[in-house]
């Protein structure tokens, strides 16, 4: 879609944002190369488990470092993909590199499991299934250690396909999450009408939980609604100790933020010592 804005032409991406035209053809022409050159690297960034204040979880961040772009986010970089149809390859790589690394923490001794995210376009284009079990055939990866992440967009665009294809990721045994619960095209239907495991609520809900009663029941709500239907939820960008700490009295099961780590390279990920930071506090002894 095209919009004129004070007469310059901008470009309206799958995902409502906007880029300047000359922009887009750069990025589309870097990420190209990037793609034939193998320009992208995973992060990782932890999910806490609330019930046992561990994490064996991880969600897969795809970055990009251009040498004459610098680094562009995924937020910039993953529209131009999916509007050039770049995101089935890079998608590809992203199954099979998230796939070595969960091989490689298993053979360590130190399994965990990985988050990834797939576009509405991969999903549309109805491959993900066979090139994510591939990956994992490849690497020996149990289905246990993978989950897929999908946003509410994917499952709008074609409804019946969507189910299909979640339906069989999760009869192979792979765990299906909904992103960015909230926002976009939300709807509690989508809860109900999706095969599901976990909802992970937006981080736009989470932000003023620990300053607002009236959020935090909201929130309350919405984790009440996720667990009727049998479905865990996690909480995103959780960036301070009391965003926390009301999370676990409203019984949220997951959390995920920069309070607990940001997104890190895998030899960067922070331990259990360091996660361990963030337990309860200990209740004061009696004197
Ligand atoms: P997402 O899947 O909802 O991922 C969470 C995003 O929030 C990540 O941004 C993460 O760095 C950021 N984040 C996590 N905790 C906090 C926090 O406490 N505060 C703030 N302000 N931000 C936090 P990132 O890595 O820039 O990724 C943005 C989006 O790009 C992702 O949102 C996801 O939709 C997409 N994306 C990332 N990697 C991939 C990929 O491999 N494939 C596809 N199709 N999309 C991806
Ligand atoms: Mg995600
Ligand atoms: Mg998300
Ligand atoms: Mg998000």
């Amino acid at each position: 879609a095209k919009r004129a804005g004070k007469g310059r032409v901008v470009w309206l991406s799958a995902r409502g944002e906007t880029a300047p035209v000359a922009r887009q053809a750069q990025l589309r022409r870097r990420l190209q190369l990037a793609v034939a050159a193998g320009g992208f690297r995973l992060h990782y960034q932890p999910l806490l488990d609330l019930a046992t204040d561990g994490s064996l979880a991880v969600e897969a961040l795809l970055r990009w470092h251009d040498e004459v772009l610098g680094s562009v986010p995924p937020s910039e970089f993953i529209p131009v993909a999916e509007s050039v149809n770049l995101i089935q390859q890079i998608g590809r790589w992203v199954f099979n590199e998230a796939c070595a690394q969960a091989g490689a923490w298993l053979e360590a001794g130190s399994p965990r499991t990985i988050s990834i995210n797939v576009s509405p376009i991969q999903l549309a284009a109805n491959k993900v299934v066979g090139e994510l079990l591939a990956a994992m055939a490849a690497h020996r990866v149990p289905a246990e250690l993978i989950r897929v992440e999908i946003t509410e967009s994917s499952a709008i665009a074609d409804f019946p396909r969507a189910i299909k294809q979640l339906a069989q990721l999760r009869e192979a045994g792979i765990g299906v999450d909904l992103d960015d619960f909230g926002t976009g095209y939300s709807s509690v239907g989508m809860l109900r009408d999706l095969p599901l495991n976990t909802v992970k609520i937006d981080k736009s809900f989470i932000d003023n939980i620990d300053t607002s009663e009236r959020e935090a029941a909201f929130v309350g709500g919405l984790i009440n609604i996720a667990h009727a239907w049998g479905l865990k939820v996690t909480a995103e960008g959780v960036e301070r100790p009391e965003q926390l700490e009301v999370l676990r009295e409203l019984g949220c099961d997951t959390a995920q933020g920069y309070y607990i780590s940001r997104p890190a390279s895998a030899s960067d990920l922070p331990g259990a010592q360091a996660l361990a930071a963030l337990q309860r506090p200990q209740p004061a002894a009696v004197l």
